[in-house]
């Protein structure tokens, strides 16, 4: 038997579980949520697009009493981008029960922020920085959390949060549940765990590749200054739904962006030194598909979950295999097929080999459509 039903969660976070869709657990879930009901501490390690957010989000509901109006679960996420995905995900199943979720990122004025968190939230989606401004302002109050979550922790380390997760674990009671997920686990992850957790309890449903398996990987030997052009011959020969297509800087990212957009392609850009403002515009049209083509650096993509993206094209070839199985994580994800297209330079080729060897998987040598081949 597997059904959400076995894990006898009450009746609203059925209907909840029930309205999103989601029919039966995915593997991870069905290993995780038990667990973590029985008041474990819990590492959860699988690819992207599993599930992890339910995995914790539906036992963390679950616990929730709402007839208290305080904070009882704080989670952390690395953007402010995933803190909404998170936020809202946890929100639509927690509808029935009527429970208050409230994403907090930078980029938003606080006193909003402070306002919504004066009338009541139940769980607290944030970013590491602003989740500690209002720690230590004192306009988030810790005394009634138990659970504490640390989602996509790989790249929350990754981008340098490490003092701020560690200063937020001194501001939460000694005796809260702590639950970690990420898509791999480096050292600093499991030394963080063995600091922070009791008896953690592993668990982990990789089989063996790291990257997941509907998604079919090709790449292209191109020429450097060829670039825009063989881009433009893939997207015109593919189809393409939605496209995540990665630079390696934020500047690479405006001038791709521009390019695409003078050739009439519906393309956005979304990096660092956009405005909150700006980089919400732009999810927004891409999640509502105004903009077709998305640019993006590593940092600004992270984790960002849009069901319909069906091809991932690494521009640039990722500088290291970690970013390389997080990029093409933004396809083929909840079991529908992705294509991951990867543009290789002949002094890039060493760099693919080794994403190869190290993610087990095997990359499809594809031949550049020709302009006849375009055109028809
Ligand atoms: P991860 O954090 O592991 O990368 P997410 O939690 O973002 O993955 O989930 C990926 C997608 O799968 C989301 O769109 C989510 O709504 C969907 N999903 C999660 N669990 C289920 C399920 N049990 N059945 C169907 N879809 C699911
Ligand atoms: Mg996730």
């Amino acid at each position: 038997m597997n059904r959400f039903e076995q894990f006898l969660l009450s009746p609203d976070i059925l209907k909840g579980i029930q309205d999103l869709g989601f029919e039966e657990p995915s593997p991870i879930q069905a290993k995780c949520i038990p667990a973590i009901l029985r008041g474990e501490d819990v590492i959860g390690q699988a690819q992207t697009g599993t599930g992890k957010t339910a995995a914790f989000g539906i036992p963390v509901l679950e616990k929730i009493d709402t007839g208290l109006s305080a904070v009882q679960s704080i989670v952390l996420a690395p953007t402010r981008e995933l803190a909404i995905q998170v936020s809202e995900e946890i929100r639509r199943i927690g509808r029935p029960k009527r429970v208050k979720t409230l994403p907090i990122y930078g980029g938003q004025a606080i006193g909003r922020q402070i306002k919504a968190l004066q009338q009541g939230v139940h769980i607290v989606i944030g970013t590491p920085g602003r989740l500690l401004d209002h720690l230590r302002r004192g306009t988030l109050k810790t005394n009634h959390v138990q659970m504490v979550v640390l989602d996509e922790a790989d790249e929350m380390l990754d981008m340098g949060f490490i003092d701020d997760i560690e200063e937020v674990m001194r501001f939460v009671p000694k005796g809260r549940q702590l639950l970690l997920f990420s898509a791999t686990m480096p050292t600093p992850i499991r030394q963080l765990a063995q600091k922070y957790m009791r008896k953690p309890r592993y668990i982990t449903v990789n089989h063996g590749e790291v990257t997941a398996p509907a998604i079919t990987q090709v790449y292209y030997r191109v020429l450097e200054n060829f670039k825009v052009e063989a881009l433009c011959r893939i997207l015109d020969s593919e189809e393409i739904d939605l496209s995540i297509i990665f630079c390696r800087t934020k500047k690479g990212v405006d001038e791709l962006t521009e390019a695409l957009q003078a050739r009439g392609y519906l393309a956005g850009g979304l990096h660092g030194d956009l405005t909150q403002q700006q980089r919400d515009r732009v999810m927004n049209a891409f999640r509502q598909g105004e903009i077709e083509l998305l640019i993006a650096t590593d940092v600004a993509a992270r984790g960002i979950d849009v069901g319909s993206v069906s091809h991932v094209v690494n521009y640039d070839i990722p500088q290291d295999v970690e970013s390389y199985v997080h990029r093409i994580g933004r396809t083929g994800r909840a079991g529908r097929r992705g294509i991951a297209l990867t543009l290789v330079t002949p002094r890039e080729m060493k760099q693919l080999r080794l994403i190869e060897q190290e993610t087990g998987a095997r990359l499809t040598p594809k031949e550049l459509p020709t302009l006849e081949e375009v055109a028809s």
